[in-house]
């Protein structure tokens, strides 16, 4: 699927693709939740379709896309994480390798996502590197991550970037409205500004339960309830969800320690406690609670571990 925001990107490729010069292996990257990978599946369907549209995109009724709907399309493969596993090994790569050294099953292009491409092991993304410098005729091979710092220089260096940018936030509002999506400003500023995100985090639970867990981190920063308790409390509730939240809510306290009304606040309806909360830490303390919950949103791409959520957020949190 492609969005208004992934447009531009796509139509870019679509240039290069006319002019005979379609890239071998591209690298799309951009904020989690901002498209990358509807964007790497619809340039799979219109590599492969039979009878692309004029701006390249699939038909959706030929042979090639009712396989690629069924994901049983021969010359399109896919490498990801596989269940309980936290990185991408050697063995998924020299297989996808392996793949792509046969010649074509519909004679076209034959094509593999690899996402999230930060998460192959240093073995799997040196052996990448042979499929990267000696690809196929007509292969294409797609890394997706929101992390492409990750990856080694000697992998970016032979794909072409493709970074999806997030939309301008007016752009961004009108289109979750367009969605049906209730107070797209609040869900769009705590998925900073990744439209996909936002559209995520809207069908979750989280608005109806954001106040709650507001209130118990109101608590734990007042040093009134233990981080444990806190965390049990937590038990069911997303980690990337929870941890959005804790950066979204420190961030507005930091603006409100260094502005008196700042005009970029996330959580709107909560200004006045949180300004209140803010007059409790000291600066420095306020940042390195803020740099906590970045790393550990960091590590985003992997499931996070709940004792490390714990013991590195919140814990020094409730000792402000
Ligand atoms: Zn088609």
């Amino acid at each position: 699927m492609l969005y208004p925001w992934t447009k531009p990107g796509w139509d870019q490729l679509m240039n290069r693709r006319r002019a005979g010069r379609m890239p071998h292996a591209l690298l799309i990257t951009g904020l989690p939740g901002v498209g990358k990978l509807d964007l790497a599946r619809s340039l799979v369907d219109g590599l492969l379709c039979q009878q692309a549209q004029p701006d390249g995109q699939a038909c959706g009724q030929c042979k090639t896309c009712q396989l690629g709907t069924a994901e049983t399309h021969p010359d399109a493969f896919t490498v990801t994480l596989a269940v309980d596993k936290k990185q991408i090994g050697i063995d998924q790569i020299r297989e996808l390798g392996a793949q792509l050294a046969l010649s074509s099953q519909l004679s076209g292009y034959r094509t593999a996502i690899i996402y999230p491409a930060a998460a192959m092991t240093h073995a799997a993304a040196n052996s990448l590197l042979k499929t990267l410098e000696e690809p196929g005729p007509d292969s294409i091979l797609i890394l997706v991550t929101a992390e492409p710092a990750r990856l080694p220089a000697t992998v970016r260096s032979r794909c072409q970037l493709v970074h999806i940018p997030a939309p301008e936030p007016g752009l961004a509002q009108q289109w979750l409205r367009e969605q049906g999506i209730e107070q797209p400003e609040l869900v769009l500023s705590l998925a900073q500004g990744a439209p996909i995100k936002a559209v995520e985090l809207a069908s979750s639970d989280l608005l109806t339960t954001r106040q709650g867990l507001f209130e118990e981190f109101a608590l734990l920063i007042k040093g009134k309830l233990s981080p444990i308790k806190l965390a049990a409390g937590w038990q069911k509730k997303d980690d990337r969800t929870l941890l959005t939240l804790l950066d979204s809510w420190l961030c507005d306290m930091v603006r409100l320690k260094f502005q008196q009304n700042p005009p970029n606040i996330s959580n709107m309806d909560f200004q006045q406690d949180l300004q209140s909360l803010s007059g409790l830490i000291q600066s420095r303390t306020l940042f390195q609670h803020l740099d906590r919950v970045r790393q550990a949103l960091s590590w985003q791409e992997f499931p996070l571990n709940r004792d490390l959520l714990i013991e590195d957020v919140l814990i020094p949190m409730a000792s402000a």
